[in-house]
């Protein structure tokens, strides 16, 4: 086992290797990390639900009442009627005949993919997306096409070329996880008629954070019918964890035939999915939570645009905070931690050369007050290093 010596070493040298923060306290808008208090600028907890009274009552009866864990997978001992109860409740939520719960995002991307295509098929996959979603081209032996990020008409140019296949999936984030910005869906679904191609898009960032009823991107582009295959997780803005898929009844069925990562998994216990069911409850209930997120997001970025620096996107509560070299990010988020501030560096390979950026997410419970402490730290620490001016 000496590679694995090698392998570490050669990680730390190349400025490769990761290290995890540990948190200490929930994923509040103030929260301590490494043993420090700071303000909390990177979870993609939006609405603030994992720390809800009626997700925490609701996962605690949970446990009362069924126990810790689920005891098999969904098509043997583990299907609760909870599980059912929540898969209806994402149907209504999103406006299709059917949902399935998987036991994470990363499960429904793979899982989903994999049932879907294999050898006879292609994939359309846009560059920037979330590694479940190339993992799953990759373990479904499709021929996978990666197009330029959002860039339709070179999108086109390739399914032109694509002849001979038996299926076309086009496959992309509605919200990039990195950038912020949304899929160009209309002009996808355009596309995905013309060449008769399936459309799966990815909500992990857009589920409970866009569209008028906060149901996730397509909501927000007024396609609800349109796009086939809608994909989404439960551990963002839902505040528990699980992902799911919401389609029609006959693509629901086929999935929980085929999707072998829903299959042969033993299913989320009753707690979780009874804080997910409680949490499609409160953001009904409570609209104004989104709306408070967007505003603080607003809120910091126009903050941050007035101090000199550069968004990347505007268009979610994910903020790209581009600072260009990759070094000089490493210690933008080092600076900012050091004042109280704890917001992720991400380099190459994450995201391209000379993009490097500090990747900011603020929460509808973030205070004013957290906000405008957060701008006088990043204030601070752009001025020491440069970046603004
Ligand atoms: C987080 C994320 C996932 C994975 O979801 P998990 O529930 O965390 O496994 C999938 N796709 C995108 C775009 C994500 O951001």
């Amino acid at each position: 086992m000496e590679f694995l010596k090698k392998e570490l070493s050669n990680l730390i040298q190349h400025n490769l290797y990761r290290r995890m923060n540990t948190m200490n306290d929930s994923q509040t808008s103030r929260t301590i990390v490494n043993g420090k208090k700071c303000i909390l600028l990177s979870s993609n907890n939006y609405l603030g639900l994992t720390g809800h009274p009626e997700l925490i009552s609701a996962a605690k009866d949970a446990i009362s009442l069924w126990g810790t864990g689920a005891g098999g997978s969904r098509l043997t001992t583990g299907n609760f009627r909870l599980h059912e109860e929540l898969e209806e409740a994402i149907a209504h939520f999103k406006n299709t005949e059917s949902a399935v719960v998987f036991n994470t995002g990363y499960m429904a991307n793979i899982g989903t993919i994999t049932a879907l295509t294999g050898k006879e098929d292609i994939i359309f996959s846009d560059e920037l997306n979330h590694a479940s979603i190339i993992d799953g081209c990759r373990l479904s032996r499709a021929k996978t096409v990666i197009y330029p990020h959002k860039k339709i008409g070179a999108l086109e140019k390739l399914l032109q070329q694509a002849s001979g296949y038996r299926r076309i999936l086009i496959v992309t984030d509605g919200v990039f996880s990195m950038d912020g910005d949304l899929a160009p869906l209309p002009r996808l679904v355009e596309l995905s008629e013309k060449y008769n191609a399936l459309l799966m898009v990815d909500d992990a960032h857009a589920t409970g954070v866009l569209g008028d009823r906060g149901a996730g991107s397509v909501n927000h582009f007024g396609l609800e019918g349109k796009i086939s295959i809608q994909m989404g997780t439960l551990s963002k803005a839902i505040g528990s964890a699980g992902g799911y898929v919401a389609g029609s009844r006959d693509l629901i069925d086929y999935l929980r035939n085929k999707a072998r990562s829903f299959i042969f998994s033993t299913s989320l216990p009753p707690s979780v999915i009874a804080a997910a069911l409680a949490a499609l409850r409160v953001m009904q209930k409570n609209p104004q939570l989104r709306e408070k997120l967007h505003l603080n997001a607003q809120y910091l970025r126009s903050g941050l645009k007035q101090m000199g620096f550069t968004i990347l996107a505007e268009e979610s509560p994910v903020i790209p905070v581009l600072i260009g070299d990759a070094d000089k990010t490493v210690q933008m988020a080092q600076h900012l931690f050091d004042l109280g501030v704890f917001a992720p560096g991400i380099r190459p390979p994450t995201v391209p050369q000379g993009t490097s950026r500090v990747r900011v997410t603020v929460m509808a419970t973030h205070t004013r007050d957290d906000l405008d402490q957060a701008l006088a730290a990043f204030e601070q620490a752009g001025q020491m290093l440069g970046i603004i001016q």
